[in-house]
């Protein structure tokens, strides 16, 4: 999954992201025709304007901070915490993480934390790393908080209600 995302909701594009997402920054104007309808892309916006536009690919939020607008795409998209990809992505660049050694981290991450992680995460483009607990990692740990894993009422409506509970397990 894909998202353009308008400008002034660059703080929304670095947390989806983080969340495992492809999301880009664009400039969107009322005055230009939007990007073309694209397999698996969402447009997302808070200009009011574009409401008139009726498009099943364009997302006119409403909330005025980013863990109010994943939550806001989330519930739109019908997407769950399983749709999550935390530690995946760099947030600045949207580069793809690749794992590295710890030895990799040696001096660039504080002492505890490189002797309590064997592994981290690292940004082909800018080197940034990425471990559990790290700030982008308590980012995510906010973001699970902030959406909902779907009602089970909703995996019940195709009579399939054994999956709800078993997922529970
Ligand atoms: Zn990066």
């Amino acid at each position: 999954m894909k998202f353009l995302v308008d400008q002034p909701l660059a703080g929304l594009a670095r947390w989806l992201r983080l969340c495992g997402f492809d999301a880009a920054v664009i400039n969107f104007s009322l005055r230009k025709t939007l990007p073309s309808p694209a397999p698996e892309t969402y447009l997302i916006t808070r200009q009011a304007g574009f409401h008139q536009r009726q498009r099943e690919d364009l997302l006119v939020l409403a909330a005025n901070n980013p863990e109010g607008q994943v939550a806001e795409v989330f519930r739109l998209l019908k997407l769950s915490r399983r749709d999550l990809a935390p530690l995946s992505r760099c947030g600045e660049c949207n580069d793809l993480l690749v794992p590295v050694r710890r030895e990799a981290a040696l001096g660039l991450v504080p002492d505890h934390v490189y002797h309590t992680q064997a592994t981290f995460f690292q940004c082909p483009s800018c080197k940034r790393l990425y471990w559990p607990g790290s700030h982008p990692a308590r980012i995510i740990a906010r973001i699970q908080e902030a959406i909902a894993d779907p009602p089970a009422s909703v995996l019940c409506q195709n009579g399939r209600s054994e999956s709800a509970d078993s997922d529970k397990a």
